[in-house]
């Protein structure tokens, strides 16, 4: 394969001042960010953003309810200018479901920093698409269906911007008609926005041990399905948040309903992907939990219209890397600045993509590129988000140790200690990275979940062509084993094989060949890039590589 590839045609390349992987609301934010201070100074500054999804939004899934906080700060007047934030929050419930019933959490017990009062209910998809237009009215370049795929290193070590991968390369590496060469575009400062595990992100991380004085980052998978209901269960502004059942105590995680626009409903489950159970499926968990006598009738009479699943980061401010390097730097989710209790990323992403962007922009007017933006290290360590996150630093410690019942109980008194006490310092650690935390199959029993109605509950399968997921299907394989015995040799008698059941998108089987052994079946097109098998493979032996640009799922209003 390498021999191709060095036979192929010179990559062309484009310059720019700031090249941005990424459009989602931190890569976006920080594109505006930028040419809003061009403008204010009237000075020309060329800023670029690449996003794998086939248009801005295709690729985004989240819940969500939003806290403006980031909009406001990026567009004050986003209501005249037609954002799509139209549902707000007007009821806030917290439920622990068991099998049979349930309680609600009072809100008084709640810290104010997980009230939602003044948040919105939106479709973070649309939010994008919308500041995808504010981008490009400002001459932002957007370019959707282009993924970065490689990341440019100048002779000083210094990140100097990003290929695009190929375009129309068979599966065996050789270049088919359609064949486009990727191309290099070079920045005076590459900004990585690329979410939750990004592929770059991990390489610059390692690259430059970003994270060798922080706690292992830790992750959740989140599993989606849009709704629409009969009007008679439609209430818009309805927040509901649950723990528990079917979860048990040791498995932390839990679920969102979110009821907004016309009868539509959010609703997803997110399993912490520190469990240890290998025979859990979090897709099967989530089925399950739509059959609760609490929550069931919601979706009588209603028909889910879309779905998919993306991870989310859970380390918070302890598991935050170093975010600068030599020419470039982490925002957003990359970095992990999501608010686990709070379950909100969105903000955040959006104001550290603004400090990077004031970073990169005086940087750029003092002559200055590939070097190291202290800037921005140093407004991140002042800023709100910083605050934000400091305050709950220790739930999901203590959801790992005391489980999710005693766990909740007292991340909630340290989250009201620690909002009024700011100055408490003490951090709890996260110990080890998820993929370390899956148990020995011997050690449990397989779990029956039931089989789907249909009506309710779906199949894996079914539920995937709701994601609308697309890839050209002779490409190179886009999940890398970097030794492809591992899953047969060691995963199925270790762990019996648990890709099969975590991945939320049926892409990894266990199959008999013709003489009945084993096989490691990858069906790579229904890959929706939740990044799970690279955070959670226990052997650690697959490799998410972005496949061709404009693959993947074509989310509409996720
Ligand atoms: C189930 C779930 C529920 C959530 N609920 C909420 C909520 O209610 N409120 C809230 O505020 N937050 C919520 N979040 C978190 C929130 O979605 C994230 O914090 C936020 O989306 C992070 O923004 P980002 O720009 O960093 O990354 P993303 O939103 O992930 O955007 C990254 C973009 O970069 C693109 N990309 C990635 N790699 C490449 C590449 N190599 N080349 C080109 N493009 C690339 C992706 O396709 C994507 O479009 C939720 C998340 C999940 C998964
Ligand atoms: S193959 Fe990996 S990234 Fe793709 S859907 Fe499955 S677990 Fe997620």
């Amino acid at each position: 394969m390498s021999d191709e590839v060095q036979e192929l045609p010179e990559r062309e390349a484009m310059e720019f001042d700031v090249v941005i992987v990424g459009g989602g609301p931190a890569g976006l934010s920080a594109a505006i960010r930028i040419k809003q201070l061009a403008g204010e100074q009237e000075k020309d500054v060329s800023v670029v953003v690449i996003e794998k999804g086939s248009e801005i939004g295709a690729h985004i899934l989240s819940g969500a309810v939003v806290d403006p906080v980031g909009l406001n700060a990026l567009i004050p007047d986003w209501k005249e200018k037609g954002a799509p934030l139209q549902t707000k929050v007007t009821d806030d419930q917290f439920r622990y479901l068991g099998p049979g019933g349930s309680f609600k959490i009072p809100n008084f017990t709640m810290p104010p920093l997980m009230n939602n009062h003044g948040n919105y209910i939106v479709s973070l998809g649309d939010v994008c698409r919308w500041l995808g237009e504010q981008a490009e009215a400002l001459e932002v370049e957007v370019y959707p269906g282009f993924a970065g795929a490689e990341v440019l290193y100048g002779d000083d070590g210094a990140v100097v911007g990003v290929a695009t991968g190929d375009m129309g390369v068979d599966e065996d590496g050789k270049p088919k008609d359609a064949f486009m060469r990727g191309m290099e575009l070079k920045g005076k400062y590459t900004l990585f926005a690329e979410g939750v595990r990004g592929s770059l992100s991990k390489e610059v991380i390692a690259n430059f041990e970003l994270d060798e004085n922080s706690e292992p980052q830790k992750f959740g998978l989140g599993i989606k399905e849009l709704w629409e209901v009969k009007p008679e269960q439609h209430r818009p502004g309805l927040v509901q948040h649950t723990l528990g059942w079917p979860l048990d105590n040791k498995t932390g995680g839990g679920s969102f309903l979110y009821h907004f626009g016309d009868n539509l409903v959010s609703v997803g489950f997110v399993v912490h992907l520190n469990y240890v159970n290998p025979y859990l499926s979090p897709y099967d968990e989530f089925q399950r939990f739509k059959t609760h006598g609490d929550v069931r009738d919601v979706f009588e009479g209603g028909k889910r219209v879309a779905y998919g699943a993306r991870a989310i980061t859970e380390g918070g401010f302890q598991s935050v890397p170093e975010l600068v390097f030599p020419g470039g730097a982490l925002v957003g989710c990359s970095a992990g600045f999501m608010n686990v209790p709070r379950i909100k990323g969105s903000h955040n992403a959006m104001l550290t993509g603004m400090m990077a962007a004031e970073a990169a922009f005086d940087a750029i007017d003092q002559g200055r590129s590939h070097d190291v933006l202290g800037a921005y290290a140093a407004a991140y360590e002042n800023s709100e988000v910083y605050k934000d996150l400091k305050r709950v630093r220790n739930v999901k410690p203590l959801l790992s140790r005391f489980g999710t019942f005693l766990g909740t109980m007292i991340g909630g008194v340290d989250m009201w200690l620690n909002s009024i006490f700011p100055f408490l310092s003490y951090t709890l650690g996260h110990k080890k990275p998820d993929y370390k935390c899956t148990g020995l199959a011997k050690n449990f029993a397989p779990i029956d979940y039931p089989k789907p109605d249909g009506k309710l509950t779906f199949d894996k399968l079914t539920n995937v062509s709701f994601s609308a997921t697309n890839h050209e299907e002779d490409q190179v394989v886009h999940l890398k084993l970097t030794d492809p015995g591992i899953p047969i040799s060691r995963n199925l008698p270790e762990y019996a094989e648990p890709a099969q059941r975590y991945c939320p998108a049926s892409v990894y089987e266990v199959l008999d060949d013709e003489s009945g052994n084993p096989v490691f079946r990858i069906n790579s097109q229904n890959c929706v890039h939740c990044k799970t098998c690279d955070i959670k493979d226990p052997a650690q032996n697959i490799t998410w590589v972005c496949p061709e640009g404009g693959g993947g799922p074509n989310y509409p209003n996720m």
